[in-house]
């Protein structure tokens, strides 16, 4: 069992809040970037841990992978189901912009294999959208979210984004009622970040915008989860939503330690034993391709592979990782997976997970450790804690 993720790096424009390796291009070498991202995968499914095992989640990230034709997406995913088999019942998500689709494109990713369709809505207040740099319009994103159930999207998720400078309360209860009153499947549900090196981060350093105050955007956290809740969709992540069943597989299946190949410019991989590298240390291989889409062409054409950066995992990261990953789910850790898997129980590695359960940062559910109140706050510090 893995899961693929496969990176489209171009955007019609670059919105200034977007660290990802995205490029804003009206034209991209689409059939060259295919042709590389199959070569790539020929590469890998040979080695561990993927050769022989079965995709039970494809994602096809970016950047705007709704700038791609559906026709290279379905001769993709032909390609993928050739070299690993895909599962019958497996997810494909897509993710789309609002403004580069219509009814027509998306019954042809429909057609192409595409099962799952997750639309960057980010806000119905149209000076949010304005102040978030995205280049469609809130009539776009209500059209797009029409047109996915009318192509045929039986699995459909938006994304919201949150404490944007000069965004109220009844804003964001204006964006939760209208993206619940459109009936998708999942929410995903992030809080502005200022990543450092994008012209938002420049922004708010020269004072030209102001962040939400922080116990705003805590109020904000909270109102999202009780809304969401109360319409049907339980967070079963920090920023992630959903009604039953339709939980992100592949989201899950990077907190859940699955491998994952991620094909495509500046795409990260994950093998949690055997690494396609040769021998290594036993606790996974965590590896990112070269970011440059032509580099990274060039690189496949002469390698087969684009990994330019790679970590060994040792034994004190590998349990560190996995505390972290599980505890990102509402689910949270399981402490007799973690002894199964490093040979010692986690109360002796990690005892200050006692300390952080006294001050109700984590708590204990049905033999599972879970972030607490307090710790669902400050999710970061606590993740945080479990490296050395
Ligand atoms: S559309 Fe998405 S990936 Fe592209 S620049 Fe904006 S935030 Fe980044």
């Amino acid at each position: 069992m893995a899961s693929l993720y496969v990176h489209i790096p171009w955007c019609l424009s670059r919105c200034p809040y977007c660290d990802f390796n995205t490029y804003a291009a009206r034209s991209w070498p689409e059939e060259a970037y295919a042709e590389s991202l199959r070569k790539e995968l020929d590469w890998f499914g040979r080695l561990p841990p993927f050769a022989g095992a079965g995709l039970e989640t494809i994602f096809f990230g970016g950047g705007t992978p709704s700038l791609f034709e559906p026709a290279t997406i379905g001769r993709l995913l032909e390609h993928a189901n050739r070299r690993l088999p895909i599962a019958a019942d497996a997810e494909i998500t897509l993710e789309a912009n609002p403004g580069t689709v219509d009814e027509a494109r998306l019954a042809g990713l429909r057609r192409a294999g595409v099962n799952r369709l997750s639309l960057g809505v980010q806000t119905f207040q149209p000076r949010l959208l304005e102040a978030l740099g995205r280049r469609h319009s809130v009539d776009e994103s209500r059209e797009a979210l029409r047109a996915a159930r009318a192509a045929g999207f039986g699995n459909l998720s938006l994304d919201l984004i949150y404490a944007v400078p000069g965004q109220t309360l009844e804003d964001l209860e204006a964006d939760l009622a209208e993206a619940v009153s459109f009936a998708p499947d999942h929410v995903s549900a992030y809080a502005l970040t200022y990543e450092s090196g994008t012209p938002l981060h420049r922004d708010l350093q020269a004072g030209r915008v102001r962040r939400a105050p922080e116990e705003l955007e805590v109020t904000m956290f909270e109102r999202v989860r009780e809304r969401l809740a109360e319409s049907g969709y339980a967070a079963y992540e920090i920023s992630n939503h959903a009604r039953p069943g339709r939980e992100a597989r592949h989201n899950q299946a990077y907190w859940r330690y699955v491998p994952y190949l991620g094909l495509g410019a500046g795409a990260h991989s994950f093998a949690p034993g055997e690494s396609p590298f040769g021998p290594g240390t036993g606790f996974g291989v965590r590896w990112q391709n070269e970011r440059d889409p032509s580099t990274y062409r060039s690189r496949v054409a002469t390698s087969g592979n684009a990994a330019v950066e790679r970590e060994e995992l040792r034994r004190e990261q590998a349990m560190g990782e996995f505390c972290w990953l599980g505890l990102r789910e509402s689910r949270g850790l399981d402490p007799a997976a973690f002894a199964a898997r490093f040979g010692a129980p986690l109360s002796d590695v990690f005892p200050h997970a006692a300390e952080l359960a006294a001050e109700d940062m984590l708590e204990s559910r049905d033999g599972r450790l879970v972030l607490g109140p307090r710790g669902l706050l400050v999710a970061d510090s606590v993740f945080a804690s479990f490296f050395g």
